[in-house]
C-alpha cells in the first residue's frame, strides 16, 4: 500500500520566551486534529523546544491541500490559545494571514515522503530547535557517505551503490540533483556551507525515498531575514536503508551549528529526550528521535532514540563544548557572521556608528612605495 508520511512543525508560542509550547496550547493542536475524520490513518503530535511537530500518516500523497490545510489550522487553533496565554512568540511562524493551498513558504516547515510501506516499515523523525535546516548537513553526511561512521554502506549492497542527494540552494531558492559516488567531493563542498546548501532529499539509485528534510529558509518567505527555521527530517530505516542505530549514532559527536540565544551563536547540537524544553542555558540547540514503526500507516511509537544511558554522556560532551564556546562571549565564532545574524539591523545601528568614526589612516598603498620602504635583510 502506498502510505504519505507528512511531518509538519511550527513554533506558535512559549512559555516565558522561547522555551516550550504550554499544555493547553498542544491540547488546541491535538483537538483540531483528532476532529480530521478519516483524513488521517493515524498521527502523533509532540514538541521539540518550542517547536510543535504533527506526524501524519495518509494515502493522499505529498503537498496535498487538506493535510496542509489541517496543519495550517491546529496551528491556528494553537496560536488562539497562545495568544490568550500571553505566550511568547504567539504565532511566531505563521506568516501568512490565511491559508493557500500549501504551507510550504508560509512559515511551517515540512518534511513529506510517499512509498510502497514495507512489512515492517521502519522510520525515525528526528525535530530540532534553536538551529536552522544545514544542522543536519554533517549528520545526513555521516549516514549516506561517510563508511567509517555507518558500516551500511560498506556491507549493504544498495547503500553500497551510492544514493541521490538532492541539495538546495536555500539563498537561490535551487536545488541540485547529486549522485554518489561521482559527486562525492561536489557534495562535500555543498555541505561545507550549512547556512547556504542543505539536504532537501535523499532516495535509492532506484528513486526509492529515503530521507526527506525541511529546506524552508524563513527570510527567503519573509523577504527579510526574520530567524531561523527549526528543522525536521524524515529517515527510513532497516533492510536497503541505513539500520536505526547507524541514524542515530550520527548524532553522538554534537558538532556546533548555527542559531541558538538570538538566532545568532554557534554552538554544539545536543542529542535529547523526546518533549524537551529549550534549556534557557543559552539555548544550546536541540535534537530528538522519534524511531516509528509503522503497518498499514498505523504508527506503533514513538520510542524515545535519545532515551537510553549512553546518551547523557554525550549530553554532558555537548554541555561541555557549549560552555567552551561561550566561554569566549561574543567573539567570532561564537557568534555568527553579519550576514546571518537575526537581530542584524541592531548590528548595523552599530557598525554605523563605527563608520562614522572611521578616518583614513596614511600608509603607503600601493606595492611600488612598499618595495622603496622595504629593506632586504642582510
Ligand atoms: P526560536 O527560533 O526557537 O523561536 O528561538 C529564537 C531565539 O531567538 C531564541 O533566543
Ligand atoms: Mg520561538
Ligand atoms: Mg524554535
Amino acid at each position: 500500500m502506498k502510505i504519505t508520511v507528512s511531518v509538519i512543525k511550527a513554533d506558535v508560542g512559549g512559555i516565558g520566551g522561547h522555551t516550550r509550547p504550554s499544555d493547553a496550547l498542544l491540547d488546541a493542536v491535538r483537538d483540531t486534529v483528532k476532529d480530521a475524520g478519516n483524513l488521517l490513518i493515524d498521527h502523533y503530535i509532540g514538541y521539540c523546544g518550542d517547536d510543535v511537530h504533527i506526524v501524519m500518516t495518509h494515502t493522499h500523497g505529498k503537498d496535498k491541500n487538506d493535510i496542509h490545510k489541517l496543519a495550517w489550522d491546529a496551528f491556528m487553533a494553537g496560536t488562539r490559545v497562545a495568544k490568550n496565554e500571553g505566550l511568547y512568540g504567539a504565532g511566531q511562524d505563521l506568516l501568512k494571514d490565511s491559508f493557500s493551498g500549501n504551507v510550504k513558504g508560509m512559515g511551517p516547515g515540512v518534511a513529506e515522503m510517499e512509498f510502497e510501506e514495507r512489512p515492517n516499515e521502519a522510520f525515525t523523525v528526528f525535530a530540532a530547535d534553536k538551529t536552522e535546516p544545514g544542522a543536519f548537513n554533517y549528520p545526513i553526511y555521516k549516514m549516506f557517505v561517510d563508511a567509517l561512521s555507518n558500516t551500511g554502506l560498506i556491507v549493504n549492497k544498495s547503500l553500497a551503490k551510492g544514493v541521490n542527494i538532492n541539495i538546495m540552494d536555500v539563498e537561490e531558492g535551487k536545488i541540485a540533483e547529486l549522485k554518489l559516488w561521482e559527486d562525492k567531493p561536489t557534495i562535500e563542498a555543498a555541505l561545507m556551507y550549512p547556512g547556504r546548501y542543505v539536504v532537501d532529499t535523499v532516495t535509492t539509485k532506484d528513486g526509492e525515498p529515503i530521507l526527506a528534510a525541511s529546506t524552508d529558509r524563513l527570510h527567503n518567505i519573509a523577504g527579510t531575514y526574520v530567524g531561523k527555521d527549526d528543522p525536521i527530517c524524515v529517515v527510513r530505516t532497516q533492510k536497503n536503508f541505513p539500520a536505526t542505530e547507524e541514524v542515530g549514532s550520527v548524532f553522538n559527536n554534537p558538532h556546533y551549528v548555527a542559531g541558538n540565544t538570538r538566532g545568532s551563536h554557534n554552538m554544539p547540537l545536543m542529542p535529547v529526550k523526546l518533549n524537551s524544553a529549550a534549556t534557557i542555558n543559552f539555548c544550546i540547540p536541540i535534537v530528538e528521535a522519534l524511531v516509528f514503526s509503522m503497518h498499514d500507516g498505523k504508527l506503533t511509537g514513538p520510542f524515545d532514540g535519545f532515551s537510553t544511558p549512553d546518551w547523557d554522556l554525550v549530553r554532558e560532551v555537548a554541555t561541555k563544548k557549549a560552555l567552551a564556546m561561550r566561554s569566549q562571549g561574543f567573539i567570532h565564532p561564537a557568534t555568527l557572521v553579519p550576514s546571518e545574524l537575526e537581530y542584524a539591523e541592531g548590528y548595523r545601528a552599530r557598525m554605523d556608528i563605527l563608520k562614522d568614526k572611521m578616518r583614513q589612516i596614511d600608509e603607503p598603498t600601493n606595492s611600488s612605495q612598499r618595495k622603496e620602504n622595504y629593506e632586504d635583510p642582510d
